[in-house]
């Protein structure tokens, strides 16, 4: 099958607002997007639910390749399903997102879930796909590629309203998952060269989705690509 003629990524730390800009732009294109982190979300959650120890590489790295879950994509947020039943409402979490953290800096690890991602952009016309490493290892030849950035204290009262959760302890455990991120030997949270920096910190989510998408139709239309 035939991979996406469009590719755009969209990388940064926890909590930038990659998942809602890249749910809206998608949803206004009609393209296909994925949020990369459930796969190292759904890994962890699966690890723990089967008692495998989460430091444990090899272990790790075959669950990655295991039928007993996978991920699937959606308009709304992309789904993970363990034997056949829909866990996405429990991933989401920040102590799975703690734990993914932790899985995610395995190398071993990203080979076994770089095959899948990248599988994304087959079949479709577009996708638009977000995480840590999507503009410089998952899809590197990808036509536009952002980073999107917000001060933590903004981040952590995003992410802290959202899940009903305390604004210290959130940017606590977010300063400390984006330190392993960028941190880690394999595949570090970096910006990609060519990428366009956003801080997000003093914009609404509605002006971030409109900087975005101008420049994703301008780079497009210079590409000839806008038909798609
Ligand atoms: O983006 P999200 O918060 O869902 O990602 C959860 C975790 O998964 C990140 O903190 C990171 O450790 C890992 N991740 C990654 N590479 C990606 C996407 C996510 O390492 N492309």
């Amino acid at each position: 099958m035939r991979s996406a003629s469009i590719i755009i990524t969209i990388d940064g730390p926890a909590a930038s607002g990659k998942t809602s800009v890249s749910r809206l732009i998608a949803g206004r294109h009609g393209w296909a997007w994925v949020s990369t982190g459930a796969f190292y979300r759904g890994l962890a959650y699966v690890a723990l639910k089967e008692h495998i120890n989460i430091q444990d590489e090899v272990a790790l790295a075959k669950l990655c390749v295991s039928p007993i879950w996978r991920v699937v994509m959606a308009a709304e947020r992309t789904q993970v399903f363990m034997h056949g039943e829909d866990v996405t409402d429990t991933i989401y979490s920040e102590e799975i997102g703690s734990a993914a953290s932790l899985v995610s800096q395995f190398p071993q690890v990203r080979a076994s879930l770089l095959n899948a991602q990248r599988l994304c952009a087959t079949g479709v016309n577009a996708l638009l796909a977000e995480g840590r490493d999507c503009g410089t290892v998952v899809f590197p030849l990808a036509q536009v590629k952002f980073y999107l950035t917000a001060g933590t204290r903004d981040r952590a009262e995003r992410r802290a309203r959202e899940q009903g959760a305390n604004v210290e302890e959130m940017r606590q455990a977010q300063v400390k998952r984006d330190y392993q991120d960028s941190s880690r030997r394999a595949a570090p949270m970096q910006i990609p060269s060519q990428a366009h920096v956003i801080d997000t910190t003093s914009l609404t989510l509605e002006q971030v989705v409109e900087q975005v998408d101008d420049i994703i139709r301008k780079e497009l239309a210079e590409r000839s690509l806008s038909h798609l």
